[in-house]
């Protein structure tokens, strides 16, 4: 089953057990400043669940385009290092707000995983929180799933959008790669290796968490589901790793082309795939390479882009190049991909020349410094100079450090950068600044949101800058 059949197949089940579909809401959450990024189906529900925001429906299921980096739920460090993690992932959920409840919840995750998809049930494993026996006897009494197979655990258990939010226990569905994938299942010592993947949260939403920390029981108890499209889809194409999944082979495809690499293994390609998926939607949803907040984010996850191509051997810009190959493979679900293409490809275009001036040379320097280097750490200055002459993002530093086995000695960054402020504030005017440096050329001017209706979703306007 290919990627997109598995989407429509998802929503089609749900549709007909009674549930709206609901567009993808815009990666930018629209009236939360408590969160960085939509990462999760449930994001636009939120007022929903507290009582706050009534719907036309009580049962909804949607496709959620997410994005985890930066924010409470920061899977950046995890992409190239597990088979199961992207910045980007689309998020298949079915909700209900004050509906059914978790009886009802596990009945469809079962009927659509072991029914509609046709998964073998021995190769499924079941976790519950440690407070919750009632789920547990559905799971054993009511679909026949062996206890020995479910696992009572704490917080992994317990799911929280962010640190306020509507909040309450889970139980979640992992499935087994097989015994010549290292790990154990969940609960266990290696349960972290990806042996037991988790498919699928079945979040029972009971509270609502406020600022002081403290739970408040909701309107009505309620049902969050999520489950990562691309890790299903991992299941169904019986491929171990999401990378090897159809639309990351495509994009992997692209990028060693472009990049004339041969081995398609190769952990940069897959860093590279996945990272065009975050920048390009969320350029997409008007956000734009900037020094702070979103648009920080957004050139850390673009410039770590752009140095594993040249890491790989790049010496042209390549990365915004791929936008044309995701557009095919992602359009059909996201038309507003197609049509941002050119402007997509403009913004990441500009980012790349941009960084190019500097990385070349800010690679020189670290190799000079860790040829000379005593110990595991690459000095704080180091990592200073790097950050403010050459544009290099503390967490792109630290990415390389990783691969090299070293650290990062951050508290000597920290004592560069007081440094460098009390300098600049003793010299008044004069401060270093990288982006002063490296002034754009060609600047994206962003102009503001425009909402599609019907689609409901938000769709940036890029304007090209005189
Ligand atoms: P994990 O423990 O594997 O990091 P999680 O518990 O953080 O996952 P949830 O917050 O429960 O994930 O999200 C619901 C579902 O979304 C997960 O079961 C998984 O299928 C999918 N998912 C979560 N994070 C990612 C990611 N970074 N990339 C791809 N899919 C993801
Ligand atoms: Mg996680
Ligand atoms: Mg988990
Ligand atoms: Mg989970």
């Amino acid at each position: 089953m290919k990627t997109v059949e598995i989407r429509e197949a998802f929503l089609e089940y749900f549709e007909q057990q009674g549930h709206t579909r609901v567009p993808s809401s815009s990666l930018v959450p629209a009236n939360d400043p408590t969160l960085l990024f939509t990462n999760a189906g449930m994001n636009q529900f939120k007022d929903t669940f507290l009582g706050a925001d009534p719907r036309p429906y009580v049962r909804a299921t949607s496709s959620q385009r997410c994005v985890r980096a930066g924010g409470k739920h920061n899977d950046l460090e995890n992409v190239g290092y597990t088979a199961r993690h992207h910045t980007f992932f689309e998020m298949l959920g079915n909700f209900s707000f004050g509906d059914y409840f978790k009886q009802d919840a596990i009945k469809f995750a079962w009927e659509f995983l072991t029914g509609t998809l046709g998964l073998p049930p021995e190769k499924l494993w079941v976790t519950c929180h440690v407070s919750d026996d009632e789920a547990e006897e559905i799971w054993v009494n009511e679909i026949g799933f062996p206890r020995e197979r479910i696992s009572r655990l704490d917080e992994d258990n317990f799911w929280q959008m962010g640190d306020t939010g509507p909040c309450g226990p889970c139980s979640e569905i992992f499935y087994d790669h097989g015994e010549d994938v290292p790990g154990g299942p969940p609960g266990s010592p290696d349960d972290d290796l990806d042996r037991y993947i988790e498919i699928w949260n079945l979040v029972f939403m009971q509270f609502n968490r406020d600022a002081s920390g403290e739970m408040h029981p909701l309107p009505a108890p309620s049902v969050d589901t999520g489950m990562g499209l691309e890790r299903i889809a991992a299941v169904m194409q019986q491929v171990h790793s999401n990378y090897e999944i159809d639309l990351f082979q495509a994009l992997i495809g692209a990028a060693a082309k472009l990049l004339n690499v041969q081995d398609l293994e190769e952990k940069s390609l897959r860093v590279i795939a996945d990272h065009i998926r975050s920048c390009a939607f969320l350029i997409a949803d008007g956000v734009l390479p900037g020094n702070e907040g979103r648009g920080y984010v957004l050139r850390r996850i673009i410039r770590r882009a752009v140095r594993h191509g040249n890491k790989l051997g790049a010496t042209e810009p390549f990365f915004h190049k791929l936008v044309t190959t995701l557009a095919e493979q992602m359009g059909g679900a996201y038309p507003e991909l197609v049509k941002l293409q050119g402007q997509i490809d403009k913004a990441l275009l500009t980012e790349e020349e941009q960084f190019a001036k500097t990385l070349d040379n800010g690679m020189q320097i670290l190799e000079e410094a860790l040829a000379g280097l005593e110990g595991k750490e690459i000095p704080g200055d180091v990592v200073f100079k790097l950050y403010d002459t050459y544009g290099f993002p503390v967490d792109l530093t630290n990415d390389i450090a990783r691969e090299r086995d070293l650290g990062l000695d951050m508290a000597g960054y920290d004592a560069a950068m007081a440094a460098q402020r009390a300098r600049s504030q003793e010299g008044g005017s004069f401060k270093v600044d990288y982006n002063d440096v490296l002034k754009l050329e060609g600047q994206t001017e962003f102009t503001g949101y425009e909402c599609t209706e019907g689609e409901g979703t938000v769709t940036a306007l890029l304007k090209d800058g005189a």
